[in-house]
Parts: structure tokens; C-alpha cells; sequence
């Protein structure tokens, strides 16, 4: 595969979702969840913020997706810090001349209300792209009762040229 990666600017984004259960720690953007009565399941932390980021790094320099770099039949990453795989993306940005210059992001969940940890979410994902916390968009959306064993995320990002 060759890449020309010549735009000054390129669009990356990235979605996720993960079955919610009983018993399991719920944690988004890197941030636990207080209150959750239930968490993602998953075969690493199912930070489904972090892992459609993480997609979003890749897709914007067509990159593939995290299941190439970090299968989930790999006992390795049973458990896995997500933000381990953003910072495995972000190298590979970086070694191709690009950094990230805003994300937007959106979670789809019906309980909790995540309203009180925007900022939070925000500078744990700003910290992790090496970002301001104003370049972090968060939104929170329900699924209106449609999907309420459902955690789903998108995220989309701008790559900017730094070499
Ligand atoms: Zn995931």
C-alpha cells in the first residue's frame, strides 16, 4: 500500500459501540463513569470514546482500524488501556507528518446523563492528542429509548501537514 499524504488537511473519523451489562466498570474517554449500573462489554476496557478515536486517527490517513494493529483474539489486550491504542494512532499520524487540530465527538447513551463529566471527557482526550481543551468538541445524545443496552460513539477529527 503507498500513500501520498500530501493534503495540508485530512478528515478522519471513527465510530464504536459496545453492549452494556451488570457488573462492569463504564469508561469514556478515559474517564469512569460514577453512577453507571452497567459497563461496556469488552475484550479490552471498552472505552468506546477513546477506541473511535483511536479509528479516527487511522482513517484520516487511511491507516485501516485498530482491530489491524490490536486484534481482540490477541490475549495480550484483554483489558488494555485504551489509551494505550490512541497513542499507538497518534505515533503513526505523527511519523506521517500530520497532527491532529480539533476532534468533535459525539456519545449516544441513555443512562447516565454524562452532562456533568463534558469537561472532563474533554481535557482527558485534549491530554491525550496533545490539544488545547477548547479543541475538543464533546456531545451527548440518548438514543431515545431505542437502544438503551447500547454505548455508541463517533468522532470526527481534522489532521493538519506539520512536516
Ligand atoms: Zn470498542
Amino acid at each position: 500500500m503507498t500513500h501520498s499524504h500530501t493534503l495540508p488537511y485530512r478528515i478522519g473519523f471513527g465510530e464504536d459501540a459496545h453492549r452494556l451489562s451488570g457488573g462492569r466498570p463504564l469508561i469514556l474517554g478515559g474517564v469512569p463513569i460514577p453512577n453507571a449500573e452497567k459497563g461496556a462489554v469488552a475484550h479490552s476496557d471498552g472505552d468506546a470514546v477513546l477506541h473511535a478515536l483511536a479509528d479516527a486517527l487511522l482513517s484520516g490517513l487511511a491507516l485501516g482500524d485498530i482491530g489491524q494493529y490490536f486484534p481482540d483474539t490477541d490475549a495480550a489486550h484483554k483489558g488494555l488501556d485504551s489509551a494505550v491504542i490512541v497513542a499507538r494512532a497518534l505515533e503513526l499520524v505523527r511519523e506521517r507528518g500530520y497532527v491532529p487540530a480539533n476532534v468533535a465527538l459525539v456519545v449516544t447513551l441513555d443512562r447516565p446523563k454524562l452532562g456533568p463529566l463534558r469537561a472532563a471527557i474533554a481535557q482527558n482526550v485534549a491530554l491525550l492528542l496533545g490539544l488545547p481543551e477548547s479543541e475538543v468538541g464533546v456531545s451527548f445524545k440518548t438514543s431515545e429509548g431505542l437502544a438503551p443496552e447500547h454505548v455508541q460513539t463517533r468522532v470526527t477529527l481534522l489532521l493538519v501537514r506539520s512536516a
